[in-house]
């Protein structure tokens, strides 16, 4: 863990104006600019520039929420990788469950965009986690090394120290309800195998593995603590300036 940077992101989902975005943003920039951890905020499209913009210049870092496989088309309402990155955006968040959920997103669409934003030279924040059934019927950790498995399916070693991996149980996600530190520190280590199984030990000890789902500025300490847990991303508590910071200062 030692060698491992703890990364915080916040994924602000389907939330913020503008305006609104302005003022979390410029609150936020004060709070982050003293700490050691990665800091990402991965915003709605329409927050991208006004976030580029006030991010220039602070460690602050900008990702978006998903990317489309193809580089250009008839894709009606979808948004390219290359179309992100010639912005300045420098992250991606790929297969979050919502998006799994509600929105199609299978592990070989989850594995097309990771190549594609990869490609065009974007950083993946991949989501992978167990829906609750999944759990009680004890195949946690089958789900999430099909789901790993297949979303590095033909990414080489050198693409993949680009990937970040969210271990989010679907159960966890805007319930309030948090994996124990135990639960997450289990399946964030079992994570790790899966990738030195496929990469190596070396790249798989420099993966930044985070933990996400209810993470917030009471119950981040514990999280945060443990071996294979590298950071969160953030809904909820992403929101807020002054919880966000809360867990910029303790990652
Ligand atoms: C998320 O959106 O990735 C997330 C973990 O949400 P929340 O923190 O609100 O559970």
């Amino acid at each position: 863990k030692a060698l491992r940077q703890a990364v915080i992101a916040g994924n602000w989902k389907m939330n913020k104006n503008r305006a609104e975005a302005a003022e979390l943003i410029n609150a936020l920039k004060p709070i982050a600019a003293d700490k050691t951890c990665g800091v990402i905020i991965c915003v709605p499209y329409t927050n991208l520039e006004t976030a580029l913009e006030l991010t220039k210049g602070t460690n602050i870092k900008v990702g978006a929420e998903n990317c489309h496989f193809k580089k250009s088309g008839a894709f009606t309402g979808e948004i390219s990788a290359d179309m992100l990155k010639e912005m300045g955006v420098e992250y991606v968040i790929i297969g979050h469950s919502e998006r799994r959920q509600y929105f199609a997103e299978t592990d070989l669409t989850v594995n097309r965009r990771t190549k594609a934003a990869l490609s065009a030279g974007l950083k993946v924040i991949l989501c992978v986690g167990e829906m609750l059934a999944e759990r009680e019927d004890g195949i946690t950790e089958d789900v999430v090394e099909l789901q790993t498995v297949a979303a590095f399916t033909g990414i080489s070693a050198e693409d993949a120290k680009n990937v970040i991996i969210a271990y989010e149980p679907v159960w966890a996600i805007g319930t309030g309800k948090t994996a124990t530190a135990d639960q997450a520190e289990e399946v964030c280590g079992f994570i790790r195998k899966v990738v030195a199984n496929k990469y190596g030990k070396e790249i798989a000890d420099g993966m930044t593995i985070q933990y996400g789902g209810s993470m917030n500025e009471k119950n981040c300490a514990e999280l945060l603590a443990k071996e294979d847990i590298d950071g969160g991303l953030i809904g909820g508590a992403s929101l807020v300036a002054e919880k966000f910071g809360v867990l910029l200062a303790e990652a």
